[in-house]
């Protein structure tokens, strides 16, 4: 099937459906609206959905093996929207990562492919996914199976990326092997002795603990890694203390990480948790360290990415085609990628010189719809190529 044509003479569908569910934008796993958008278009196309994990949904196209995933996520974020659109969200709420898009994608890639159903040379499986943005709704459906039954040969996924100067509306860019960072969030509960500020002997000073745990954790980045592994760590919150005149007797740390691989992200967790272990015993207080949000870094298969930069080139142009080094930020297809061959394909979708002025996570983010066609054909196509190739 020609997807490139067939998403054209649908794309008032695909726009539609991103338009619908960017007006309902919902947050984290409490996605009731667009899980019914998504149900109610897939069985329209004669794909039956699946409910997996806490608010995830997954649908079979094709049959036997290799089975090929696609995965495409549904989550906004807590933000107010200001691009004065006229589907605007008017809630606390707004899809300013573009998920909106990438649901309304993977819809039509799952049409598509059902319509060309009887030529598929395997399976392939949709992934609905919930909860990209707080890190957990990739984990949530793999540990309730979506990777088993069939079993899971190779992923894809696509995010759009808009608002940048050389990155044009149909273009892509991917990396060979490490493409982006992992992300963790660590909170550092202190504990110390609050007394009265007269006598300052008789108490421990959480905020002056707090304070040597800060400086203590510079050290990681200026003595402990490399020039050539960049990572982040960085106190964005703190907090502690009681009134002006009390010896503080506790604060709070809220940090982030993030690093350029596996390997150094187990190092820099072990030594903020060493580092403020040892800073608190060291004054006298004691500390509780928790780990609420995290995903790993992002590998692509090299050989997978092969594969994109040659079956892409019918889709998107050899010349809209980039191989880049690795990027900072988190995607939690990173679970996927770590199971299996995967590869995350970046797709411009609206550059600076277009005349979209603002990245994802801008309340002000808008990106251009024409780009929308190009994802779902590009999804169908990668999979109908993948299943091609790989099927004996
Ligand atoms: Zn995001
Ligand atoms: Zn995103």
């Amino acid at each position: 099937m020609d997807y490139k044509k067939r998403a054209l003479e649908i794309q008032d569908q695909i726009i539609n459906n991103r338009r619908e569910i960017h007006k309902n934008p919902e947050l984290h796993f409490n996605l009731d609206k667009t899980l019914a958008l998504v149900e109610r278009e897939l069985k329209s196309y004669g794909i039956e959905p699946k409910r997996v994990g806490k608010a995830g949904i997954t649908a079979l196209i094709g049959s036997g093996s290799p089975v090929v995933l696609l995965r495409g996520d549904m989550d906004a974020l807590k933000m107010k929207e200001e691009m004065g659109l006229e589907f605007s969200s008017e809630i606390e709420a707004c899809h300013s990562c573009g998920h909106d898009g990438h649901t309304s994608m993977l819809l039509a890639a799952g049409r598509m492919l059902k319509e060309n159903e009887e030529n598929l040379k395997g399976t392939v499986k949709l992934m609905f996914q919930p909860a990209e943005e707080i890190l957990q709704g990739a984990k949530d459906m793999i540990e309730n199976g979506v990777l088993e039954d069939p079993k899971v040969d190779a992923a894809f996924a696509i995010h759009l990326f808009p608002g940048e100067e050389y990155f044009k509306t149909g273009s892509i860019r991917i990396a060979r092997g490490q493409f982006m960072s992992s992300g963790d969030v660590l909170v550092i509960n202190i504990k110390g002795v609050q007394s009265h500020g007269s006598t300052p002997e008789l108490g421990v000073d959480a905020i002056v603990v707090a304070s040597h745990i800060v400086i203590g954790l510079q050290n990681i980045l200026a003595r402990e890694i490399s020039m050539f592994d960049n990572c982040v760590v960085l106190v964005g919150k703190i907090t502690g203390g009681a009134t002006v005149n009390t010896t503080p007797g506790y604060a709070t740390i809220e940090l982030s990480a993030r690093a350029v691989n596996e390997e150094k992200r187990e190092f820099i967790l072990s030594r903020i948790r060493e580092i403020a272990r040892g800073v608190a015993e060291t004054f006298r207080a004691q500390v509780e360290i928790n780990h609420p949000m995290g995903s790993a870094s992002l590998y692509n298969n090299e050989d997978l990415v092969d594969d994109v930069l040659e079956f892409s080139k019918d889709i998107v142009g050899e010349e809209n085609i980039k191989v880049v080094p690795m990027m900072a930020g988190t995607e939690d297809f990173a679970y996927i990628a770590q199971k299996m061959p995967a590869a995350m394909i970046h797709l411009g979708s609206g550059s600076t010189d277009e005349g979209y002025m603002y990245g994802i996570h801008s309340p002000l983010m808008t990106f251009n719809e024409e780009v929308l066609p190009i994802g779902a054909s590009l999804l169908a196509d990668l999979a109908t190529k993948y299943l091609e190739k790989y099927s004996k």
